[in-house]
């Protein structure tokens, strides 16, 4: 055997996955509606590539960085941390990662020892669940119930909680379903953590997201006990439409943020430097752009959630934030003879050409995630082949 035991137990990440699937057809010329990954659709604002250009102009290129990011860089999240959380991160408290999805990793690593379990509601981002096997602990699942707007309550993770439990979990808005918990939920969430010296990880890349007036509220602006039990991750992937540039951040508790770099250090070294002086002027610069991405992101969710709405045999709840809808399809998979959500999203894409992820990678084994991080025409016209997919396909 080639491949090491650590390799064989873990999956490639489903949403990354799916979308290379996607592509790939398309650029062998099928007609192929992408749905898939959470790639937002518009340019990188022409500010942020300017400060990119400079810094390559000006030779911004041939060192390596602090591994835990430029100090510019951190003074600039420590202005996103005063402007959108309300407190202030010391260099110490701050580190810049090569995307939020390697500081989710660097974290888990830093923390778990072997046989540690992580709460992770469902349903939950495809890598949380690797990542945590990846640094030796075990992923414990909690159900976030449709009924409940898919999230968990209290009694649900102490019901949960070991005296193995040494992280909960918290995403929202959520990728997959875009829900959002209100402030009376995460403070009792919170509190529990706090209560039983459980660390909070708190991924809140999509905060900047929300629409129809919804609020977001993030977890460590609660309680000066709670922020002290939590790491926070967030990035400019989402808000800034920066996915390429593979800038994320997490701040906190400064002996875990500098394990974090310890363990960047010896892989990373550090994040890109012309990206992380785009990434300052991200911060710094004009945000009016993140606010018009904002608006096109809500505009097509409020067009086309009617529309799924309507199509029979899925059920689908309204999302507060990101841009996902999550559907369950039981009903559409039972009426055209699917047993599982696998076959079902490869024959829609087989037969319709269009492009969606399975729930299953999600813990969700009756939902398919479609992504509206893609243009309207796409959407509407992959929304009358899903459609006339199940009508044609009817048993
Ligand atoms: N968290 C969530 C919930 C996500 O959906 C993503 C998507 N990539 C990430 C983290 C990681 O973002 P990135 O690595 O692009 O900064
Ligand atoms: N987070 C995005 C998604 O869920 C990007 C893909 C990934 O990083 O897995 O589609």
């Amino acid at each position: 055997m080639i491949l090491s035991d650590f390799v064989n137990g873990i999956e490639e990440s489903v949403t990354l996955a799916a979308a290379a699937k996607a592509k790939e057809l398309k650029a062998a010329g099928h007609d192929v509606l992408i749905l898939t990954v959470g790639e937002p659709d518009f340019p990188t604002p022409t500010n942020i590539n300017a400060a990119a250009k400079k810094a390559i102009d000006t030779g911004k290129t041939s060192f390596y960085t602090p591994a835990s990011g430029l100090p510019e860089l951190k003074k600039a999240v420590n202005k996103y941390f005063e402007d959108f959380y309300g407190y202030s991160v010391s260099p110490k408290e701050v580190i810049v990662t090569s995307g939020a999805k390697f500081a989710i990793y660097a974290f888990f690593m830093s923390v778990l020892n072997k046989g540690d379990e992580v709460i992770i509601p469902t349903p939950y981002w495809v890598s949380y669940s690797d990542q945590v096997k990846m640094a030796s602990g075990v992923p414990v699942f909690v159900e976030g119930r449709q009924e409940n707007d898919f999230k968990v309550t209290l009694e649900q993770v102490e019901a949960a909680r070991t005296d193995k439990t040494k992280v909960l979990l918290i995403n929202s808005p959520s990728n997959p379903s875009g829900m959002i918990y209100s402030e009376e939920e995460l403070r009792e969430l919170g509190n529990w953590a706090v209560e039983h010296n459980i660390l909070i990880l708190s991924d809140d890349i999509y905060h900047r997201l929300v629409y129809n007036g919804s609020k977001t509220t993030m977890i460590s602006t609660i309680s000066d006990e709670i922020r002290k039990q939590t790491i926070v991750i967030n990035g400019l992937s989402k808000s800034y439409s920066m996915t390429g540039w593979r800038i994320g951040f997490a701040t906190g508790n400064p002996e875990i943020i500098a394990a974090m770099a310890k363990i960047a250090s010896q892989t990373t070294s550090n994040p890109t430097a012309v990206a992380q002086y785009a990434a300052i002027e991200a911060i710094n610069g004009d945000q009016s752009v993140v606010d018009a991405m904002r608006g096109r992101f809500e505009e097509r969710l409020n067009t086309i959630y009617p529309i799924l709405n309507e199509i029979p045999g899925i059920e689908v709840v309204k999302p507060h934030g990101a841009f996902y809808l999550f559907p369950n399809v039981k009903g559409a998979m039972e009426m055209t003879g699917y047993d599982n959500v696998t076959d079902f999203t490869d024959a829609l894409l087989e037969k319709e050409g269009v492009a969606l992820v399975t729930g299953d990678g999600f813990g969700a084994p009756e939902n398919v995630r479609l992504s509206y991080a893609t243009d309207m025409y796409t959407i509407l016209e992959a929304l009358d082949r899903i459609k006339r997919f199940i009508e044609n396909n009817m048993k």
